[in-house]
C-alpha cells in the first residue's frame, strides 16, 4: 500500500519554478532515501511535503494515508502522521524546550485523539528519550536550538521525531554536521524509530549514514525532478562515481 503517493507535482518560489511534474511514492514499512546534487530542490520537496508557506503548488498531488493533503496546514499533516527534521533548525530564543516539546505533544496527542497523560509521565518518557539520544537532561531548559551546536540541532530534531511518533518521518540531512560518535547515536535513534508500522524518507549526500538507514530504494534529484531510481546499490555507486555518472 502506497502511504504516500507524490503525482506530477510541480511547486515554485515567487516566480521561479524549484519542482516540475515530479513523482514517486513510499510504501508502509518502506525506507526511501533522495540523493541528488546541491540546489536540485531536495529541501524543497522535504518542505512542500510539510506545506511550507514559502513554496506555492502550481500542479499535481500529495495523497497521504489515501487523503489528498495538497492543500492541507502543517499542524494537519503533523496530526495525520507527517514529520520533517530541517537540515537547518531555527534557533529560537525565549522558547524553552520543555514547555515547548510538552505543548506540542499535547496538541499532537489532542488532534489524534489520544491522551497526553500527566506531565509526570511526559518528563519520564522525555527522559528516556533524551538517554536514548545520549543529551544532558537539564538540557530541556536551554530555549530551542539557541546556541547549540550543528550536532546537537540535529539530536533535537531526532527528539522531536520521537516525542511526535509519526508514521512518515522525512529527514532533511539529519547527518549533516555530525562527527563519527553523534553519527552513530543518531543512527541508532533513527533504528528504535523505525518498525514495519512507519516509513522514512531520507534525503542525504553520503552513504556513512545508510548503514543506519538500510534504504529500500534510492531515488536520484535533478534540476526539480527524479532522474533515476534504484536499490540501495545506486548509493554506493553515487558515492563511487559522482552524480554525473547516473544523472
Ligand atoms: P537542495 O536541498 O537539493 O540543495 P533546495 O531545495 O534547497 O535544493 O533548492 C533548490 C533550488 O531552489 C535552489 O536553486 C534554491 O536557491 C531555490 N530555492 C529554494 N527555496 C527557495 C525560496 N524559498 N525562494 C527562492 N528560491 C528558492
Ligand atoms: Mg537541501
Amino acid at each position: 500500500m502506497d502511504l504516500l503517493l507524490v503525482k506530477n507535482l510541480s511547486v515554485s518560489a515567487g516566480d521561479k519554478e524549484i519542482l516540475h511534474e515530479l513523482s514517486f511514492s513510499v510504501a508502509l514499512g518502506e525506507s526511501v532515501v533522495i540523493m541528488g546534487p546541491n540546489g536540485s530542490g531536495k529541501s524543497t520537496l522535504a518542505k512542500v511535503l510539510m506545506g511550507h508557506p514559502d513554496y506555492q503548488i502550481t500542479g499535481g498531488q500529495i495523497i497521504f494515508r489515501d487523503k489528498d493533503i495538497t492543500a492541507a496546514k502543517p499542524e494537519e499533516r503533523a496530526a495525520a502522521g507527517l514529520f520533517l527534521a530541517f537540515q537547518e533548525p531555527r534557533e529560537i530564543a525565549g522558547l524553552e524546550l520543555f514547555p515547548f516539546l510538552f505543548d506540542a505533544y499535547k496538541a499532537l496527542q489532542a488532534a489524534r485523539g489520544q491522551d497526553a497523560g500527566s506531565v509526570f509521565a511526559f518528563k519520564a518518557k522525555l527522559d528516556d528519550e533524551l538517554a536514548a539520544l545520549d543529551i544532558k537532561s537539564d538540557w530541556s531548559n536551554r530555549h530551542l536550538n539557541q546556541d547549540f551546536s550543528g550536532g546537537e540541532k540535529k539530536k533535537a530534531e531526532l527528539l522531536q521525531l520521537a516525542l511526535a511518533n509519526p508514521v512518515l518521518a522525512i529527514f532533511d540531512e539529519i547527518d549533516s554536521g555530525l562527527d563519527v560518535d553523534a553519527l552513530e547515536v543518531a543512527g541508532k535513534a533513527i533504528q528504535r524509530f523505525k518498525n514495519g508500522d512507519n516509513s522514512l524518507l531520507a534525503v542525504t549526500h553520503y552513504q556513512r549514514v545508510l548503514k543506519y538507514i538500510k534504504p529500500d530504494r534510492v531515488l536520484v534529484m535533478s534540476k526539480g525532478r527524479i532522474a533515476q531510481s534504484g536499490g540501495p546499490e545506486l548509493a554506493a555507486r553515487l558515492e563511487k562515481e559522482g552524480f554525473a555518472s547516473v544523472i
